[in-house]
């Protein structure tokens, strides 16, 4: 966090703290130092504050997005058009976000409540179709004069703001605490575990790492159980087309933006609903971070891939720095069943009224 003056909320954005989970790793067995890169603190709550912001600003460079005229229109499962929202608030442009149906309510509260229109699309319409959020942000597009979508799956600011500010972040961190006997450390950042939606933050970070950092780093990609991200390709078929509830990672495309090659994401592991909205509630009560549900699917990624063989030895050994992305916070989802089953310990009875009538209908 700055100690100067903000121009700005957008000052505020990313570098965010990288944070020890001991009590986690103790309930793990690893030995590894297991530490969380705590996104939900960034001004508009998410990681993807960070591309939003790069997005718009190199827009604006490029004399793409002109003020007074132009609409931003984009299509995110929220957490990035709540940092475009964000940013559009600011700087005084129009913005329009196409939400598939699953997302939160707390998200569309959080766009509307930043002067955001949005639009809902069916969850199940695939990504090519007419009908949704990518076809809809499209036809909308068309019809609204000075309408742009910036494009996050395409958009070579994604990765590259994770390169230039979310991996050194990570990697300044880890260099600059001193290893202890009470902690030791490697000095070096040797895994980053973290879910993949358009594949930026993998991408990008992967790059700090392995050009910048330490070419050993092992680049670890979760991706839900009925979504294509993973390879080699025979982990998705499994569960193809399996519907998800955790937001904002796994697809039924390949975007752009995410790396193919597989030195820049080593593995990957395919993780449930049940095991990350479990992982989310250990971070939750044993490390007190409220974070969401894809930070849940980063913990359980961890936790399984720490049963393979590279794992293994990564877990058994004292000083390695094992770094999990924990993209966004519990607010984003305080609606969700899921959330309200989960904190209540299948209590309802002590909820009051609004929240108890939800989880009764669900
Ligand atoms: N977790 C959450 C909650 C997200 O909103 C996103 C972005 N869709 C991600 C993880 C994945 O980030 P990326 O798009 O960079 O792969």
């Amino acid at each position: 966090m700055s100690p100067h003056i903000l121009d700005n909320a957008l000052g505020a954005v990313g570098n965010t703290p990288l944070i020890r989970l001991d009590k986690v790793a103790a309930q793990l067995g690893v030995k590894c130092n297991l530490l969380g890169k705590i996104e939900f603190l960034s001004a508009g709550g998410s990681i993807k504050d960070r591309i939003a912001k790069a997005m718009i600003e190199a827009a604006e460079k490029e004399g793409k997005l002109i003020p007074g005229q132009s609409v931003v229109i984009e299509p995110t499962s929220g957490n990035t058009g709540i940092g475009m929202a964000m940013a559009c608030a600011i700087k005084g442009y129009r913005c329009i976000i196409t939400l598939p149906n699953k997302m939160s309510l707390e998200k569309e509260a959080a766009l509307r409540a930043l002067g955001a229109e949005v639009v809902r699309t069916p969850t199940e319409a695939a990504w090519d179709s007419e009908e949704s959020h990518i076809g809809v942000a499209k036809q909308l597009q068309r019809k609204i004069p000075g309408g742009i979508i910036l494009d996050q799956y395409r958009n070579v600011n994604n990765p590259l703001i994770h390169e230039l500010t979310t991996g050194p972040e990570i990697i300044d961190a880890v260099v600059s605490t001193p290893s202890t006997p009470a902690r030791p450390s490697s000095g070096k950042v040797d895994v980053v575990i973290c879910g993949a939606g358009t594949g930026g933050t993998i991408t990008g970070v992967s790059r700090a790492m392995k050009r910048t950092h330490n070419k050993e780093c092992i680049m670890v990609g979760v991706d839900p159980k009925g979504s294509i991200l993973a390879l080699p390709e025979s982990l998705n078929t499994a569960d193809n087309g399996a519907q998800y509830v955790v937001e904002g990672i796994g697809y039924d495309f390949i975007p752009d933006v995410l790396s193919r090659d597989p030195m820049d994401v080593d593995s990957w592991i395919k993780t449930d609903d049940e095991e990350a909205f479990a992982a989310v509630r250990v971070l939750m009560r044993s490390e007190g971070l409220l974070v969401g549900g894809s930070s849940g699917s980063a913990l359980s990624g961890a936790e399984k891939w720490f049963k393979t063989e590279a794992g293994q030895r990564v877990a058994q050994t004292e000083g390695m720095n094992v770094v999990l992305v924990l993209a966004d916070g519990i607010r984003n989802y305080m609606s969700k069943p899921w959330f309200l089953s989960m904190a209540l310990e299948a209590k309802p009875s002590e909820l009051f009224g609004a929240i108890a009538e939800a989880l009764k209908k669900e």
